[in-house]
């Protein structure tokens, strides 16, 4: 059997290992397809949202009866080294198939003259001295784009020098995705606070869509803006009065924890509040910079718009050969596990199919 070149370019590359990319990357090994999964965690804090839950546990992903973020993320990792890269002969012909890991994180996509998709990837953290990564360039024949989207954070003692989100959210991130701490779904992580009295900062219509899910599990809530104004309707601020939930628009200055339980909020005005639960919304940001040479259609939020096949959609509604997209980043999903895991399918297996020989006879 021949060797493969180190030049033939992957069957598809997926960029993104939570549940989207994971299963995506799954699903195209399963249809013989030479897979490049592109870990960016592994060189950089952006880890994923299904890695922030630290001591909260998954009760709602596929399979497991509870789960937390960091051992989810080691068990789609053992997944997908269930299915390693492996030569295969077909009609003579032979051919690797299988899942390749690649540590790198992905800065930029491009089409190259043969057709392919050449992506290069930093494979190293940022050094701190500003000096720029080591990089790396793999070539594809299709991308799904699984990479996510990084949770707003809310602007309390922020540390306003620092380039990287998670240094300058340094304080924030001490209490993020604890039991006691900062959650931001609260269709996740609601059932942890029945009947309990929480806290939800953010402002405008977004926060009053946590304020409803919200309902489901306690009606002892307080809205805090941090200063700003409040962004609600008159029609909204009356239903929050006749349902109870107060209103607080003093700015937030500090937090007061312990360890990495969040027990309250110093208001700038002196004032000390403490709740049992916090949730945030202050919106969000797509990991979808590399894409910037196909111009994606992005919706309100900054997601990415696809078709009903996952491919994503230039800003002239054309998809763009050879391109798909799943999970968070995708417009319009739901921004759960197992939403995640079916989108991964969906994209995994297009991007697959979109490689036969020949064509479906009509
Ligand atoms: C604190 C918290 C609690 C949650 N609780 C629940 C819950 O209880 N139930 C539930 O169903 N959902 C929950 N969710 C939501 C769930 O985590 C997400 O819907 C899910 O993880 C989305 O999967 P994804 O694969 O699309 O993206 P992610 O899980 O965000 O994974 C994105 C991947 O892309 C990689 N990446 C990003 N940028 C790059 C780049 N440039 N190059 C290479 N790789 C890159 C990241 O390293 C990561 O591997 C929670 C989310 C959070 C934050």
């Amino acid at each position: 059997m021949s060797k493969r070149s180190p030049d033939t370019p992957f069957d598809v590359l997926v960029i993104g290992c939570g549940p989207a990319g994971t299963q995506a990357a799954v699903s195209a090994a399963h249809q013989m397809r030479h897979v490049a999964l592109i870990d960016g965690g592994a060189v950089s804090l952006r880890r994923g949202r299904h890695f922030w839950s630290k001591s909260v546990e998954f009760v709602d992903a596929p399979v497991f009866p509870g789960i937390t973020g960091p051992a989810f993320n080691r068990a789609l990792k053992e997944w997908t080294e269930a299915q390693p890269e492996h030569e295969v002969t077909i009609d003579g012909e032979s051919r690797y198939i299988g899942i390749r890991r690649i540590p790198g994180y992905v800065t930029d996509v491009e089409r190259a003259p043969d057709g392919t998709l050449a992506v290069t990837m930093s494979t190293a953290m940022l050094p701190r001295d500003g000096t720029a990564p080591p990089t790396q360039t793999v070539r594809a024949c299709t991308v799904v784009v699984a990479s996510g989207f990084e949770d707003g954070w809310p602007d309390i003692e922020i540390e306003s020098s620092a380039e990287r989100a998670y240094a300058k959210y340094g304080v924030v991130f001490r209490y993020a995705g604890n039991h006691r701490g900062w959650h931001v779904c609260v269709r996740c992580d609601g059932h942890l606070h029945t009947d309990r009295e929480l806290a939800i900062v953010g402002v405008g219509d977004y926060i009053f869509d946590v304020v409803h899910g919200a309902q489901d599990f306690t009606h002892r809530m307080t809205v805090l803006t941090n200063g700003r104004p409040h962004g609600m309707s008159d029609a909204v601020l009356a239903e929050m009065k006749r349902r109870g939930v107060r209103l607080e628009t003093e700015r937030i200055e500090a937090h007061i924890g312990s360890g990495r339980d969040l027990l309250g909020l110093r208001l700038a005005d002196g004032r000390e509040l403490f709740f049992d639960g916090f949730f945030v919304d202050e919106g969000l940001v797509p990991n979808d910079e590399f894409l910037a040479r196909f111009s994606p259609q992005h919706d309100d939020e900054g997601l990415l718009v696809c078709d009903e096949d996952h491919r994503i959609l230039d800003v002239d509604g054309n998809a763009i050969p050879g391109i798909w997209a799943c999970g968070d980043i995708v417009a319009g999903e739901r921004n759960l596990i197992a939403s995640a895991f079916a989108s991964g399918q969906d994209a995994g297996l297009e991007a697959s199919d979109s490689l036969r020989r020949w064509a479906p006879v009509n």
